[in-house]
Formats: structure tokens, C-alpha cells, sequence
């Protein structure tokens, strides 16, 4: 095994106290190229007894000394970025570009930017005839994130990052299947020095270490991103002790096709949204619904572009679809594949595995699958796949298409692409998601709120959203007489 990763607690590095590994798979090739520790519920406690120690220190530090620390964090992993986005590559299976372009930059930038929003946040005052409220925003003490493995560093950062910035520290568990660059951001800690037991990162399985870390009775919160039916365990654990908790879940996101969506860049953006990290990101539009005088045209130039899609080895540059994640996660999405057949779906292209020459013959390929001819109501149009299958479906009225945006349990994201205002502004206003663009997708701006309804979490991230999650607010009342 080339890599053998470890845990961060208290400053140092530890294997499972158990002695416990796992092994970590490369999906390009299929084959094991690391073991990550199995920890245990005493390597959470470890780490949680840690974080505490070190909570007054580390909340009583200017904001300003926290974000320099944050930063220092930030220029470390920068400096690093190749190194970096060659490990999230080989690790997810993305395309090294991709990692390069999108997953490590912005890691990077969410350490900087809450390092930076922490020395801007403030807190409100009240004032009355004889008497003046204000209200403190302090920290809760040790908080408990946990991060899925489609995103990996860019989900572990932005969620510790605010966490940090806001005076908390931390107890983090990356997924067990993408644990490597957690492991890598760990030995930078160690690396510049950061302050011990601040960022604590545990590593094994969900069932283990991550239960243990919701279930900790000192860990006072919990982030979480990742499947819906997780999540909801986590909420129900985080009731029995009152845990705050964020909840960031699965999407089935829709994607509104107006035949007077403005052409230049719709049918790239929508290719992008349905097939980006092999159509695993929660924000991907897997439910393409277009409006029928336009259906036929944008259905025959959708799958020409699927099928001009290079699906290979991550690392080669020419590669814009690498496989998906693991051995497991093919299975299921060869079976959502299936069962789409089933359920009554004509296949437009895709819907086989994908065998590349070379190093990546025994890799996790999916080719670019599109389906029509799928209802509504079917599982293929209601469950999450998280792979690269999308559906098309035809509308004929904007009251159609909003019932087929809405006819899911989720509630992330939607694209609406027309050129009438009017309508764009009905569609987001209606439409049951907690992030809509327009004539766009996936364009984020930190500062803005982040997070699903329905069936796709609870709470919200970004900007000041995520400093007040990670803080308490304590509210005192001065009589001035
Ligand atoms: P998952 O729910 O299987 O695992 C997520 C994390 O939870 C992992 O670290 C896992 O080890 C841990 N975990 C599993 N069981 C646990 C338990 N009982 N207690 C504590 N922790 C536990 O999700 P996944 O397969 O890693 O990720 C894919 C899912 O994540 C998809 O549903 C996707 O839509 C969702 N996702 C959502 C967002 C969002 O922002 N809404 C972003 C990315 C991914």
C-alpha cells in the first residue's frame, strides 16, 4: 500500500486505538492504494477531550488571531494546490482538472473568506426609553463535523472553516471513502504549528467514529452533509441530547428548459449540470424537463454532447467524465440504470459501463446516460441516483413545468432557463428549493445562504448563516436608571 493515513488528535498524529484499518480504493483503477484508521469511540473521546482543552484559549483569541491562523492554514494548503488536487483526483476518481480548478481553490477560499467574515461579524443592539439590549454571539464550545465523500476537502473546509473562525473547535470526520486529503490538510496543521487539539480530525466508518461524535454528550452541534437517510438518524441521536444541528441532504434537482431559454450558453451549463464529478454533486440537475415546441431539438443536441464526452483516466487532461466513487456506488447506479428500464424508459445513449484501455480497465466508468419517456411520479424521477443519469421530460404550460419541478420529496436546487423575466421571477419564487438560478448554474458566492427543504436538510450555510449556526446568541438587558 503506498499511503498509510492517520488521525489528528491533539496535535498528533494517531492511528486507531483499536489498531483498526481500512482500505482506500483509487475508482480509476478499482484497485486498494491506501489503509485510513478505523477509529473508535475512545479516539473520540481523545479527540473531544482535546478540543475542550484547548476551547478557552482558542475563544479567547482576538478574531483577528484566529483568522491569521485560518490564513496561515489557507496559504499552506495553497501552496500545496497540485499536490493537493492530484490526491482529491486519484481519491474521487474526478478529473485532475476539475480537482485543480474547483475542488482545491475552493477549499482554499473557504478558509479565507471566514477567516476574513469572523473580523467582520458583529451583533445587534436594542434600544428603548431607560434600557439597552445587546446580544453576544459566543462561541458553543466543541462542534462536531461531518463531511461526504463527492466533495471531499471542499465540504470538510466549509464547514470547519466557520466553525474555527467563530472560536469553537472541532471534531471533523471526513467519509471514509475519501479520506486522504483531510488526512494531507492535517499534516499542514501539524505543519505550521496550529494551536493543538483545535482541529481535531478523526477517520474511519459513519457507524463508528461518526456515531460516536453525534452521540459525545460534550460536543455541542453537529454539521453534517451528506445522504438523506443519515441525516435523519443524526437528527433523531442529536434530540435525545438537544445538539444544534445543520443538516445539508441529497438533491433531485430540476432543470427548466423554456423554448425561449437564451441559447449561448444553455446546452454547455446543462451538459455541466447533469455530468459534472459524474454527476455527483448534490447541486446537479438529474430531472431535465423542456418545453415541448423545443423538446425534440434540445433532447437531439443534448445527447450528441453526452456522447462526445471523454470518459477515462482522471489524470489525462482530455478526460471530461472520470468514474464514479466506488464499487458499491456503480452497483447502485447500474441498478437505477436498470430498474429506469424498467419503470418503462427508452435509453437515449449511455447506460453501460465503460471499460478505458490501459491502467483503467478495471475502474468504476459509467458512460453519460440520458432517459425519456419516464413519468413524474416513477423512482427514477424521485430518488436520488447520484451518478450520470438524468432524465428528460417534456412540459407544455408553466404551471406543468412547476408541478414537475415540485413533484419530488427534495428540495435543493432548480435552473430555470428562459429570457421572460416575469416568469423567471414567478417560477423562483414558487418553486420548492433553497437555491434557484436563472440562466445559470452552480454559480455560488459565498456570502449567500446555502441549503435545501423538504427531504434535503434543515438549516442553512454561507456568509453570516453559517457564523450564527456556529455561535449562541445570549441576549443582555442594561436598565440605564
Ligand atoms: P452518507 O450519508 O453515506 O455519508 C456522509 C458522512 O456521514 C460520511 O462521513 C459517513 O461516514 C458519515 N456517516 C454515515 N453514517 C453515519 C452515522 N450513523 N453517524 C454519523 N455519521 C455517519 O453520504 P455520502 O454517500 O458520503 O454522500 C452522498 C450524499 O451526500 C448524497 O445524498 C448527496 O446528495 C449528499 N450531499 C449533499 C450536499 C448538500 O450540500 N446538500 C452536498 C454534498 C453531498
Amino acid at each position: 500500500m503506498d499511503l498509510r493515513l492517520t488521525q489528528l488528535i491533539d496535535g498528533q498524529a494517531r492511528d486507531s486505538g483499536a489498531g483498526a484499518v481500512l482500505e482506500v480504493f483509487e475508482p480509476a483503477t478499482g484497485q486498494a492504494y491506501a489503509t485510513c484508521p478505523d477509529g473508535t469511540p475512545d479516539d473520540v473521546a481523545a479527540a473531544v477531550a482535546a478540543a475542550q482543552q484547548a476551547f478557552p484559549a482558542w475563544s479567547g483569541l482576538a478574531a483577528s488571531e484566529r483568522a491569521a491562523w485560518i490564513h496561515r492554514l489557507a496559504d499552506a494548503l495553497e501552496a500545496r494546490l497540485d499536490a493537493f488536487a492530484a490526491a482529491e483526483s486519484r481519491d474521487v476518481g474526478k478529473p485532475l482538472a476539475l480537482a485543480r480548478s474547483l475542488d482545491i481553490p475552493r477549499a482554499v477560499a473557504n478558509l479565507r473568506f471566514f477567516a476574513a467574515a469572523a473580523t467582520q461579524f458583529a451583533s445587534e443592539s436594542h434600544s428603548a426609553p431607560g434600557v439597552v439590549h445587546y446580544t453576544l454571539r459566543q462561541p458553543l464550545g466543541v462542534v462536531g463535523v461531518i463531511s461526504p465523500w463527492n466533495l471531499p476537502l471542499y465540504l470538510f473546509t466549509w464547514k470547519f472553516a466557520p466553525a474555527l473562525a467563530a472560536g469553537n473547535c472541532i471534531v471533523g470526520k471526513p467519509s471514509e471513502v475519501t479520506p486522504v486529503t483531510a488526512w494531507m490538510l492535517g499534516e499542514l496543521a501539524r505543519e505550521i504549528g496550529f494551536p493543538r487539539g483545535v482541529l481535531n480530525i478523526v477517520q474511519g466508518r459513519g457507524t463508528g467514529v461518526g456515531q460516536a461524535l453525534v452521540d459525545h454528550p460534550d460536543v455541542k452541534a453537529i454539521s453534517f452533509t451528506g445522504s438523506t437517510a443519515v441525516g435523519t438518524a443524526i437528527a433523531q441521536a442529536c434530540a435525545r441530547t438537544l445538539k444544534k444541528t445543520s443538516l445539508e441532504l441529497g438533491g433531485k434537482n430540476p432543470t427548466l428548459v423554456f423554448a425561449d431559454a437564451p441559447r449561448e450558453k444553455l446546452l454547455d451549463t446543462v451538459l455541466r449540470s447533469a455530468f459534472l464529478n459524474s454527476g455527483q454533486i448534490c447541486l446537479c440537475g438529474s430531472r431535465i424537463l423542456v418545453e415541448r415546441s423545443y423538446y425534440d431539438e434540445f433532447r437531439d443536441a443534448l445527447v450528441a454532447r453526452a456522447q462526445a464526452m471523454i470518459v477515462g483516466d482522471p489524470a489525462d487532461p482530455a478526460t471530461t467524465l472520470g468514474p464514479v466513487v466506488s464499487q458499491a456506488h456503480f452497483d447502485k447506479v447500474m441498478a437505477c440504470i436498470d430498474r429506469a428500464r424498467q419503470e418503462g424508459g427508452r435509453v437515449l445513449c449511455g447506460a453501460e459501463a465503460v471499460k478505458p484501455a490501459g491502467r483503467c480497465g478495471e475502474g468504476w466508468f459509467i458512460a453519460p446516460t440520458i432517459i425519456e419517456g419516464l413519468g413524474p411520479h416513477c423512482r427514477s424521477n424521485t430518488e436520488e441516483i447520484f451518478g450520470p443519469v438524468v432524465t428528460l421530460q417534456p412540459f407544455d404550460t408553466e404551471e406543468d413545468a412547476l408541478m414537475l419541478a415540485n413533484a419530488t420529496p427534495y428540495g435543493l436546487a432548480a435552473s430555470v432557463w428562459t429570457s421572460h423575466l416575469g416568469r423567471a421571477h414567478r417560477l423562483a419564487e414558487r418553486i420548492e428549493a433553497g437555491v434557484v438560478w436563472v440562466n445559470t448554474w452552480m454559480n455560488r458566492d459565498l456570502r449567500t445562504p446555502f441549503g435545501g427543504v423538504k427531504q434535503s436538510g434543515v438549516g442553512r450555510e454561507g456568509g453570516w448563516e453559517a457564523l450564527r449556526f456556529f455561535t449562541e446568541a445570549k441576549n443582555v438587558s442594561i436598565d440605564l436608571g
